[in-house]
């Protein structure tokens, strides 16, 4: 097989245009190829850029062809996934069932290993009914939401697949996802995504397909402890009961905040940076134009992504979990607390366009100490409660700008369910990132345009952008406690869907062939 790098095709043109492309590159009519990657290159003349696999050997190439086309055609040989339980792990308890823990529970069960699961929510179609609850009344449950439940903080999102990763294994993950009800094009988009509505039925039947291989669910049930021996841990437990294995695995996400007091109880964690900040709407349409400079049916909702990093100010600002044709969502996980977060469905064509945008913070601003950072997110989340008295409060730039609470919104309206105040966002945070993120908001612009129009609404408040915390590891064993692997964001290792499967793989990888036992 070889592959075909830089095919372009104008973004208006169908597959047929791509095999033509492809047979006059190689001068071959008869050949079968599949999609490798395709990018959609904005630049100059819009078009999507293709790499494709086709089922000839290079020796059936034209020498001239080979030397023309240069670093653009290569032979391709296909990685496959092969690992054993060369360790002969008998058993294994996981808490989490988000993508960390699905996917190392997807391995390990897969080779045989009695793989436990224990889930503090519901599985994810009761929990559907709880999130429609909490979208329709702002009524919270604490163990059922948009952190909380099967499939983890991913499964109500917007479903981006992206990961900047260069493993290999990342095939792997996105081949598990198409088995279990993904769309195929996933496997080589850019920028792959799924939508919630999609990624709801996936985590469904990747539930069903790790139970076919032995493994069992314990749902509504939360690891409150450990008993430990000799630098071990001998079992864990429950609010129901308790558990043994060979080893445990902790894909617990980066809102336990209770797990995360027990595990420094234990001294198993120390504090990290992580960012806070607002979520901006625009509408999709004047995102779209601003990217694009059209705009087009024919063309997928417009992403960005933007950094600052300006050495005036005391925190780099980027935007984050960008989700065109989004929703604006409660996120929360606490009762009489809020923060937000950004969601979409699958054909990304909702009214708006949203994003976080967040500035770093570290110690300087909330302190030493190993939660220093979780009681920050604390303090600021019920301030945002409060501003909110249930609704979440939202502000047009231009009045953030100015300081002013909004008295009327403009042309885009706040997504947010069940429903919105104005208030002046100013005082939630301290100055300093106030001040950082409105010089951001200004230099974002010039790179889209309208990005800091008066009328983009920012609402309040994003805090869960990643771990406050970290779960000391190497090669992911816990420092302390041998046969703990701590895995996924929660951990501090990973950041998205995509990167936190993906350690849960290793992490199985690790627990079935690394040298050291559990
Ligand atoms: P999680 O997915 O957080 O899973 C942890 C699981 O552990 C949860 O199910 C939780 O209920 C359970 N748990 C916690 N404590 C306990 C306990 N004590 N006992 C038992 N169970 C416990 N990433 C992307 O790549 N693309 C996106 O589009 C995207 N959009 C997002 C939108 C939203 C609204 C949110 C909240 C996040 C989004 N993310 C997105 C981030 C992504 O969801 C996370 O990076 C990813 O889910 C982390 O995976 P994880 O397995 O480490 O943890």
């Amino acid at each position: 097989m070889i592959i075909l790098r830089n095919i372009k095709v104008p973004y208006d043109k169908d597959e047929k245009f791509l095999s033509g492309e492809i047979a006059k590159k190689l001068n071959k009519r008869d050949f079968n190829y599949k999609i490798y990657k395709k990018s959609l290159d904005a630049r100059h003349e819009i078009s999507f850029v293709y790499q494709v696999i086709v089922d000839l050997d290079l020796a059936d190439i034209d020498k001239k062809i080979i030397k023309r086309l240069k670093n653009n055609i290569e032979e391709f040989h296909e990685d496959k996934l092969e690992v054993e339980n060369i360790n002969k792990i008998k058993s294994a308890v996981i808490i989490g069932t988000g993508p960390a823990g699905l996917f190392a529970a997807y391995l390990l069960a897969k080779k045989g290993v009695k793989v436990t699961l224990i889930e503090r929510g519901k599985k994810v179609e009761e929990r559907l009914r709880d999130i429609d609850t909490l979208h329709e009344t702002g009524k919270l449950d604490e163990n059922s939401n948009v952190q909380f439940g099967e499939g983890g903080a991913g499964t109500f999102s917007d479903g981006k697949l992206t990961s900047r990763s260069k493993d290999k294994r990342v095939s792997h993950v996105f081949e598990i996802f198409v088995k279990n009800g993904a769309p195929e094009d996933i496997l080589y988009e850019q920028k792959p995504h799924i939508g919630t509505d999609i990624l709801r039925n996936v985590i469904k039947n990747i539930r069903q397909d790790i139970e076919r291989k032995g493994a069992i669910y314990k749902f509504s049930e939360k690891l409150i402890d450990f008993e430990i021996c000799n630098g071990k841990i001998n079992k864990i437990i429950t609010d129901k009961g308790e558990y043994s294995a060979d080893c445990y695995i902790l894909a617990i996400g980066n809102s336990a905040r209770d797990t995360f007091v027990m595990l420094d109880k234990y001294d198993l964690i120390e504090q990290k940076p992580f960012a806070v900040g607002f979520r901006i709407e625009h509408l999709r349409k004047n995102i779209d134009k601003a990217q694009y400079g059209m705009i087009s049916e024919k063309l997928p909702s417009a992403t960005y992504q933007l950094n600052v990093t300006d050495k005036e100010e005391a925190h780099s600002v980027y935007t984050f979990c960008m989700c065109p044709g989004g929703y604006v969502v409660n996120s929360s996980s606490i009762k009489s607390q809020l923060c937000i977060n950004g969601m979409s469905y699958h054909d990304r064509r909702g009214e708006n366009s949203n994003s976080a945008v967040v500035a770093t913070i570290d110690k300087k601003i909330y302190g030493e100490g190993n939660l220093a950072g979780m009681n920050f997110q604390n303090e600021i989340e019920k301030k945002a409660y409060k501003m909110g008295g249930g609704l979440a409060p939202v502000q047009r730039v231009k009045d953030f700008m100015e300081n002013r609470a909004t008295e009327k919104l403009g042309e885009v309206l706040p997504t947010f369910k069940p429903g919105y105040v104005f208030a002046d966002l100013n005082e939630i945070y301290p100055e300093s990132i106030n001040h950082a993120i409105k010089n951001a908001l200004k230099l974002m612009n010039r790179r889209v345009h309208g990005f800091c129009s008066d009328d983009a609404i920012l609402t309040g408040v994003e805090t869960r952008t990643s771990s406050p915390i970290r779960i000391v590891r190497e090669n992911y064993r816990s420092e302390k406690l041998k046969n703990l692997f701590p895995i996924g964001e929660g951990a501090g290792y990973s950041g998205g869907i995509i990167s936190s499967a993906l350690d849960g793989l290793k992490c199985a990888m690790e627990i079935l062939e690394g040298e050291k036992e559990c």
